[in-house]
């Protein structure tokens, strides 16, 4: 099923996030993790992609197989700047092959060493080749507080809306700890004519290291509430789980009230968070 589908239904949807084993030995573990998380019964699911080796060749795999053995939508993410056309177009084989029907179009980071291949520059780009390539029902990302690299969130919004123009059926954000920020990008992405559905992005941050090292990649603003969370529980990760959980649950209880029904999870491949995060919605997201 396409999630734009989903979507158009207005129902509440509730997402998740997994990522592929980086090498091959470590395939059964990662697995069995998409796997409870995959029972968990999502509205759809989708599947990281790195700019090389194993997390790239798995991403195929992995949705494929939450397609056919559990009958979860899903969608494999793939990234441009760092493939040629060749490899784009051997990958969207893959994914046609397996009868995957949603891709994530990113432009992907540039790497620390600024290596890069020269066919594609922007998200925008890899959009209007899968549009040539085949009928998939394409999603892009946003950022509520601007990529990292943009000047200022006019021109984010501008290339965003460019972007969704070449072809996105779909957006979902990079995740954010404050909702009002959600909520105001939202409003300028409406004002700029940005119409297609917008997907907020969750991260339950259950570990103080990883928040750290998560934070510094993307500079995702922290409120004073947050910080002092971490504060308190960093030292102690069954505290800091609780809490990031807690913390994720809320900031979704307060999205459902302010009408925004499409949530994606950064399960980070951690099956009792997105239990737990599932079962403390339950009445509200149905
Ligand atoms: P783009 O939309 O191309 O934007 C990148 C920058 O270029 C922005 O600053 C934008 O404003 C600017 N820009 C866009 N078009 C133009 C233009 N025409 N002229 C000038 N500037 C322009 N990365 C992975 O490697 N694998 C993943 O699986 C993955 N999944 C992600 C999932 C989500 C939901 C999100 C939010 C991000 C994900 N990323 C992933 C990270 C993403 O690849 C990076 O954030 C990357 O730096 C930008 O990708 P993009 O597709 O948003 O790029």
């Amino acid at each position: 099923m396409k999630i734009k589908d989903i979507l158009a239904q207005e129902k509440p949807v509730l997402s998740f996030e997994v990522f592929p084993p980086k090498k091959e030995d470590a395939y059964a573990s990662v697995e069995h993790a998409v796997n409870e998380i995959a029972k968990l019964n999502p509205s759809f699911m989708s599947v990281t992609y790195g700019a090389g080796g194993g997390t790239s060749r798995y991403t195929v795999d992995i949705t494929s197989h939450l397609l056919h053995q559990y009958g979860v939508t899903a969608m494999a993410h793939l990234s441009c700047v760092s493939s040629t056309r060749e490899h784009v177009r051997n990958m969207v084989e893959r994914i046609r092959e397996n009868g995957i029907e949603n891709i994530l179009a990113l432009r992907g980071d540039i790497p620390a060493d600024g290596k890069i291949e020269h066919d594609y520059r922007y998200a925008c780009e890899l959009i209007r080749d899968l549009k040539e390539l085949g009928d998939f029902c394409i999603g892009g990302a946003c950022y509520p507080e601007g990529h990292p690299e943009s000047p200022n969130k006019a021109e984010d919004i501008r290339h965003l809306k460019e972007k969704v123009d070449a072809g996105c059926d779909f957006l979902t954000t990079q995740m954010f700890f404050d909702n009002n920020i959600f909520y105001n990008f939202l409003y300028r992405a409406r004002e700029k004519g940005i119409t297609v559905p917008i997907v907020a992005g969750i991260m339950p941050m259950t570990n103080a290291k990883q928040l750290k090292r998560t934070l510094a990649l993307s500079g995702t603003y922290l409120p004073t509430r947050f910080k002092m969370l971490l504060d308190k529980f960093g030292d102690n990760p069954a505290a800091m789980k609780q809490a990031g959980i807690a913390y994720a649950t809320e900031q979704i209880i307060d999205l459902v009230a302010n009408d925004v029904h499409a949530i994606h999870i950064y399960t980070m491949n951690r099956p009792e968070v997105a239990a737990q995060i599932k079962s403390s919605l339950s009445e509200i997201i149905v």
